[in-house]
């Protein structure tokens, strides 16, 4: 019927590759569109998947759904994440091999929401024959703790992660879900004392605050209001109607007893949480000499079962060994304001690694026999605000980390593998950011080098001498941007003590206060001490462990979170990958609205578009010789049981008695390259009949 709209025209294609007209970004934005409108958020690029946020609650994520796509051919139903989650976990069975899935996109895009889909999935999916309930309720529980500890309302998400996380999922034999793992990296925890206008602090501050039980307040001194404390209004919007603390409270600490913490736990846990809040209302003022003392110590009785006079006596002063001697020096006011921050931060942040150590060991599985897992990453996605400080530097670049990991092993290796394997290649031009890497990290010429080295001249150094040292050194690179040359460049001007990257999600300029004291994060040694003597077991734990040797310069804080991420991707390419793309739709966070030129600038800078390039003219599936003939040999009498002359030889003769058309496979130096997947869904569907 002429004018009438198809199917096809209304819901456009659920795989990129089938998009048969081209594979322009223009293309690919109207069919991510149609999509959209219709309510299908998922499309696939071959095997990744492409999710769109909602900024609604869709039907979708059903008991029902789940079991709809176990089991099934990734092609066979409608794109989505239980679809990929499903294959990953299949590949991994049938190959007896590690995986992990890859979640990415900016702030807000929706993939802690997609992380969260995929531990459901297992959780609920996967087969139970061991009475091991336990340890998925505890993966699946782990989820709410970890994100009122470590989640905050930001100008770009009510809850956006402020931590790293990297979580394996252990599967035995069977296909059970046994145990898991989590490495967290990195937590934003100057959130903890400043939040900017618009923001919060970490959710289960207003939790306990706004939720917690009456006895519960009265034994930890706290007033059931968040306007109370310093530390939760400094972003004056503590009440916010997107998130409900009283019930997220429950949840919360319900999570918390079944995931194996006892009374004497959860005790020492609130009452970290609340030394936080005492100490942000710890004020101080100038005694007559212009040293700091308390104003109002009656804050401290509630601190952290410590004495009030040493905690005072630590906060006011520092002590300095003089040859064998130890003097007491004064604190200024700002100085003591600045070590009573220091000291919130840090105990907020080891109690953070504390709880993941906890939670890790209740999700352990003490079995040796073999396993396999599927790693989830759901890490902080690139945000740029109006003021971009250090934290955002980290979580930029750990941003450009990821990319760079994604474009190694699709983009380049992809295209390299086809070359030294002979197969005829047309090659796919793409945007490689390991420029704007190598510009942070490069040992004794990134910016981290130049950071740390500043940071190693005290007392001289200054967050304005970093600045100068970068302009120095960087002044000439194509990613780095002063406030000398920003006129030339991109016409838009750069305040003094800032420094702009331009990042291939875009650009950011920083502001570079702040940078040399947050890397050294720096905690003066007797206040250390004075939390060795702490009633409160967690603190007590946290601060015994790590100082034993005083005199070694502690890591900064970006080479650790540099080496970090080395070493998860060593751990991500040691293992299969699988992709989650995630796009933001709009920045309001309204249902159902798509902003044309906001995911066009996403799909562009994810590289899609070159993706969909390399797996349209290539192909979805290779395999070495040995090993796919080791698979399918029992399919043909000619190879079955044993073939005698080369590998390559017998897939030649296996492949046609399959009857592969020549266009869906190319025989390599080493491996069979299967063009689409369903041509070896066939050949696996071969098996049952
Ligand atoms: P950040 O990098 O800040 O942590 P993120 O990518 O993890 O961001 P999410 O927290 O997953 O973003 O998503 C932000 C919000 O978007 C969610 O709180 C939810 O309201 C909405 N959202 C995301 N994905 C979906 C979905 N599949 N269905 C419905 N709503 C969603
Ligand atoms: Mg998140």
């Amino acid at each position: 019927m002429e004018g009438a709209l198809t199917a096809r025209d209304r819901v456009g294609i659920q795989d990129f590759v089938l998009l048969d007209t081209h594979t322009s970004e223009n293309a690919f934005l109207d069919n991510l569109k149609k999509r959209f409108n219709e309510d299908l958020i998922y499309t696939y690029i071959g095997t990744l998947l492409v999710s769109v946020n909602p900024y609604k609650q869709l039907d979708i994520y059903s008991k029902k759904q789940m079991d709809i796509y176990m089991g099934v051919n990734f092609f066979e139903l409608p794109p989505h994440i239980y679809a990929l989650a499903d294959n990953a976990y299949h590949t991994m069975l049938a190959e007896a091999n590690n995986h992990f899935i890859l979640i990415s996109g900016e702030s807000g895009a929706g993939k802690t929401e997609a992380s969260k889909k995929i531990l459901q999935y297992y959780a609920v999916s996967c087969p139970s024959v061991s009475p091991m309930d336990r340890v998925r309720d505890r993966m699946l529980l782990s989820n709410p703790v970890l994100e009122a500890f470590g989640n905050a309302k930001t100008l770009k998400n009510d809850n956006s992660s402020r931590f790293g996380k990297y979580m394996d999922i252990q599967f035995d034999i069977q296909g059970e879900a046994v145990g898991g793992h989590i490495l967290s990296y990195l937590l934003e925890k100057s959130r903890v004392v400043h939040q900017n206008q618009g923001e919060r602090n970490f959710h289960i501050f207003y939790q306990l605050v706004e939720g917690g039980e009456e006895d519960l307040l009265r034994q930890l001194g706290l007033e059931s209001n968040s306007q109370h404390y310093s530390y939760l209004v400094k972003g004056q919007c503590a009440n916010m109607t997107s998130v409900n603390d009283q019930n997220d409270w429950r949840t919360v600490r319900n999570a918390l007893s079944s995931i194996e913490f006892d009374n004497g736990d959860i005790q020492d846990l609130f009452g970290v949480i609340a030394s936080v809040l005492h100490l942000g209302n710890v004020q101080f003022e100038s005694d007559n000499k212009g040293n700091a003392k308390l104003n109002n110590s009656a804050e401290l009785r509630w601190l952290l079962g410590v004495s009030v006079q040493v905690l005072q006596e630590g906060l006011t002063y520092r002590k300095i060994e003089a040859n064998t001697d130890e003097v007491l020096s004064p604190f200024t006011v700002d100085y003591a304001t600045y070590a009573r921050d220091a000291l919130a931060k840090a105990i907020y942040g080891r109690a953070f690694t504390w709880l993941v150590n906890k939670i890790n060991e209740s999700m352990e599985n003490k079995d040796l026999s073999r396993k396999t897992v599927i790693g989830l990453l759901d890490i902080y996605g690139f945000e740029v605000f109006y003021v971009n400080s250090f934290e955002q530097f980290c979580i930029n670049y750990c941003n450009e980390k990821l990319q760079q990991l994604f474009i190694q092993l699709t983009l380049k290796s992809e295209q390299e593998e086809y070359e030294a394997e002979g197969i005829g290649w047309e090659p796919v031009q793409f945007f490689n950011n390991k420029i704007i890497c190598d510009l942070v990290e490069e040992k004794h010429r990134g910016i981290i080098s130049l950071l740390d080295e500043e940071c190693l001249r005290p007392g001289e150094a200054t967050d304005l001498t970093f600045l100068e040292r970068l302009e120095e050194k960087m002044g000439s690179h194509p990613h780095f941007v002063t406030h000398k040359l920003a006129d030339k460049t991109t016409r838009k001007t750069l305040e003094r003590g800032d420094f702009r990257l331009l990042h291939y999600a875009g650009e950011v300029t920083y502001c570079v206060v702040g940078f040399l004291d947050k890397n050294n994060d720096l905690l003066y040694r007797n206040i250390k001490d004075v939390m060795r003597e702490s009633k409160n077991a967690i603190v007590r734990e946290c601060f015994a462990s790590m100082e034993s040797d005083n005199r070694r310069r502690p890591e900064t804080v970006a080479s650790q979170f540099k080496s970090s991420l080395v070493g998860l991707t060593d751990i991500l390419m040691s293992k299969e990958p699988w992709y989650v793309r995630c796009l933001k739709s709009n920045e309001s966070k309204q249902p159902g609205r798509f902003d044309d030129s906001l995911v066009l600038h996403q799909v562009k800078y994810l590289g899609l578009t070159e993706h969909l390039r390399v797996r349209r003219a290539g192909f979805a599936y290779r395999r070495r010789y040995e090993v796919f003939l080791q698979r399918y040999k029992p399919l043909c009498p000619a190879t079955w049981p044993h073939w005698k002359g080369l590998p390559a030889d017998g897939v030649e003769v296996l492949v046609r008695h399959l009857g592969y058309q020549p266009d869906e496979y190319k025989m390599g130096r080493t491996k069979i390259f299967i063009r689409h997947p369903r041509t070896l869904f066939a050949t696996e569907d071969a098996f049952e009949i």
